[in-house]
């Protein structure tokens, strides 16, 4: 269903494990065809922020609003279904099996619980409908030719652009990216990016974490700049690069 306002408001939300406080008390929002990017130091509160969005982690305190909908008390699963896929920070693909089952097993998660056909027991007219699903995403992403090659022999970029097309067979309006451009080579990032401005232009948000700093200052539109848990500063890259509070707790180092 269309939603007028943001896909994500992120409002107070606080994450305590014993006497850590691993975020305390966050706002921030995405909007249709916005890329946000979280920054900051290692340990400042940035995949537990993602957790916390996608239902993975509990809240202490605060809420999650997708799409108009208080989702706080939400499951995983039940928030992948509302239409928030994620990627996460180390590939997960299955390298001897080939890019389109590894895209299938996204396509399935969809619907129920599980994991391809046979393990499945997943009937014929299923497994087409997943496989059709899956080639569908893997030409969105410019991919579909690689299609019968094992995961694992694909550079590292065509790599996370075949977990990409995995988590767009969720059908999401909002996608969570976690350090997408990670060891990547230029060129690799460069295609990531017209392929994540493509999706931004196909209405998409996106929310990623990202460490490469040249890779998040081209391509979001605003920056979260988290530090000890705390959002330190928020606002366009421009902006962002030149606050003095942010150079000295993350950009200087
Ligand atoms: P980032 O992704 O920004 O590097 P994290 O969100 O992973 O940071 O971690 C924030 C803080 O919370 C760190 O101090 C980390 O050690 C702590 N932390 C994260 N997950 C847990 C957990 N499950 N149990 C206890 N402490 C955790
Ligand atoms: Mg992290």
């Amino acid at each position: 269903a269309a939603v007028s306002g943001p896909l994500l408001e992120a409002s107070g939300l606080r994450k305590v494990f014993g006497g850590l406080v691993a975020v305390d008390g966050i706002d921030f929002s995405v909007a249709p065809g916005e890329v946000v990017a979280l920054i900051g130091p290692n340990g400042a509160g940035k995949s537990t922020t993602f957790n916390l969005v996608t239902g993975v982690a509990r809240l202490s305190a605060g809420t999650v609003r997708l799409f108009g909908r208080d989702t706080s008390a939400l499951p995983s699963r039940a928030v992948a279904r509302l239409g928030v896929a994620r990627t996460f920070q180390h590939v997960k693909l299955v390298g001897t099996m080939s890019v389109i089952e590894n895209v299938a097993l996204g396509a399935h998660l969809r619907g129920s619980a599980g994991a391809v056909r046979g393990a499945l027991g997943l009937d014929r007219a299923e497994e087409a409908a997943l496989f059709a699903e899956a080639q569908r995403q893997l030409d969105r992403v410019g991919l579909g030719a690689l299609r019968d090659r094992p995961a694992a022999s694909l550079a590292l970029g065509q790599q996370r652009i075949v977990e990409i097309a995995r988590a767009l067979c969720l059908d999401p309006a909002l996608l969570l990216l976690d350090e997408p451009a990670a060891g990547l080579r230029h060129q690799e990032k460069a295609a990531l990016a017209d392929l994540l401005n493509r999706l931004r232009g196909e209405g998409l948000g996106i929310l990623l974490v990202e460490h490469d700093m040249d890779f998040v200052m081209g391509l979001a539109d605003r920056l979260v700049v988290m530090n000890f848990g705390a959002k330190l500063c928020e606002g366009p890259p421009r902006v962002v690069r030149t606050n003095p509070a942010v150079v000295e707790a993350y950009l200087g180092s």
